[in-house]
């Protein structure tokens, strides 16, 4: 039997007063989804006692095995999405069905990745890169690898590690990639060792991957810290745009077809992996969320954190 105290971070927002199987609403304790609760009582097979780690509020939130079966219910009404979702990806789906993840408190540590996600176009890549300019000592990247034949002014290991297909087929048979894809007939991916150089190197690596890496990078072997880096309103993203272009630091003309790409693919990003997201920072001024950004992961280094009890047991 578990425990009867522990800290659960619920993967759900609950709101008693529209739950028809609470026996007395008032009893009921309403919290967010990544909101930590303190679990004290769990004897009962249906509700548990629990108060609020932050702000006020102590009462019954329903248990782990209750919100199983009201899933379960759920699901059966709405038969052909789980039947999607599960066919697609088993592994992803084991994180997202999680009801409560059990978390422990750890004093200020430094995180071995992380790992920025986000649609194309919302400038992941010029937050990672301003990061380690400005901390170099602290924050470092992977070089991806690639099948591809050097251009003139490539030199092994700067922008690329150059490798055979056939050595980068073998490896990623051998899982030895964290992710990879296919792009003009040339592969390219991140290899999990190149992540591994850079926290034995003592810093944190800092990843742009897309975001089926996630159900991989969250374990205790990577102990990743995750941002989502949101698109923001396609009226603000055009703007941001036109700013770009008009400055001359792109030649790259994006359409509004393109924009609107990015918008939908950010939304779908937020709806499919919300979960993992540790801090979420919109995208619509690239000073500010890079100001947001850095602070956060600064305070990170001295700050408590809650991580799941799977990275430390
Ligand atoms: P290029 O050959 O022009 O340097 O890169 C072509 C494309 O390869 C990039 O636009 C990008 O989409 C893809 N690419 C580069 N690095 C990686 C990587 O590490 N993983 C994956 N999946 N694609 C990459």
């Amino acid at each position: 039997p578990a425990p009867p105290q522990a800290f659960l971070k619920p993967h759900f927002n609950y709101n008693p007063a529209t739950d028809n199987l609470i026996p007395c609403k008032e009893a009921g304790l309403a919290f967010s989804k990544g909101e930590i609760l303190h679990v004290v009582n769990r004897e009962d097979a249906n509700w548990w006692q629990a108060c609020k780690v932050e702000g006020e509020g102590t009462g019954l939130i329903p248990s782990q095995f209750l919100e199983e079966k009201r899933k379960a219910f759920m699901s059966k009404k709405k038969k052909k999405k789980i039947m999607y979702l599960t066919s697609k990806n088993a592994e992803f789906d084991r994180y997202e069905l999680q009801i409560y993840e059990e978390v422990t408190k750890m004093p200020p540590f430094q995180r071995k990745t992380l790992v920025l996600i986000g649609a194309q176009g919302v400038g992941r890549r010029s937050l990672k890169n301003r990061l380690i300019v400005m901390n170099p000592l602290r924050y470092g990247t992977t070089v991806p690898f690639t099948s591809r034949p050097p251009r003139e002014e490539e030199r092994d290991g700067q922008n690329y590690c150059f490798v055979t297909r056939e050595q980068m087929e073998r490896d990623i048979k051998d899982s030895r990639y964290l992710e990879h894809g296919e792009y003009d007939g040339n592969l390219y991916g991140t290899k999990i060792d190149s992540i591994h150089e850079v926290v034995e190197a003592g810093r944190t690596c800092i990843l742009d991957v897309n975001p089926q890496a996630l159900k991989v990078l969250k374990t205790a072997e990577f102990m990743p810290f995750v941002v989502f880096i949101a698109a923001p309103e396609l009226d603000t993203l055009r703007d941001m745009h036109k700013a770009v272009v008009d400055a001359g630091l792109t030649t790259k003309l994006l359409t509004e077809n393109d924009l609107k790409k990015t918008v939908d693919e950010s939304a779908r990003i937020r709806r499919a992996y919300s979960h993992y997201f540790d801090l979420t920072i919109v995208s619509d001024n690239l000073d500010k969320a890079f100001d947001k950004l850095q602070d956060t992961v600064e305070r990170l280094f001295e700050e408590p954190q809650w991580v799941p009890v799977s990275w430390v047991y």
